[in-house]
């Protein structure tokens, strides 16, 4: 673990819902969205493309930051934080 990001990281605790807190409209991303910067702003990498070239996130890892909802400006996002005691639980060591 160490001091790197991921070792930092590491530390967190996840509680995961069955609700996913983030959808993407793909029909939005694959008419409207040519530079597709969702996939290289997440700092946890949960956006990918699938076989069809859909956009995908891996919305059970997220870190609650909002740099996906900020930085997508074609509205393809719904993001809302994860209800009750879900989502991440950041912890220092
Ligand atoms: S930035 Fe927004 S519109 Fe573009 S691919 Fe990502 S989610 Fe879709
Ligand atoms: S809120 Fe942050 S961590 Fe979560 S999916 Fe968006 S960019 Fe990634």
């Amino acid at each position: 673990m160490g001091t790197t990001v991921e070792g930092k990281l590491g530390h967190n605790v996840f509680k995961i819902g069955k609700e996913r807190h983030i959808t993407v409209n793909t029909e939005i991303c694959n008419t409207k969205c040519k530079d597709k910067v969702c996939l290289y702003i997440c700092p946890a990498f949960l956006y990918k493309l699938d076989d069809q070239g859909n956009v995908t996130v891996d919305w059970e890892g997220c870190l609650e930051c909002g740099t996906c909802l900020l930085c997508c400006l074609e509205d393809a996002l719904e993001w809302e934080y994860p209800r009750g005691e879900n989502g991440i639980q950041y912890r220092s060591a």
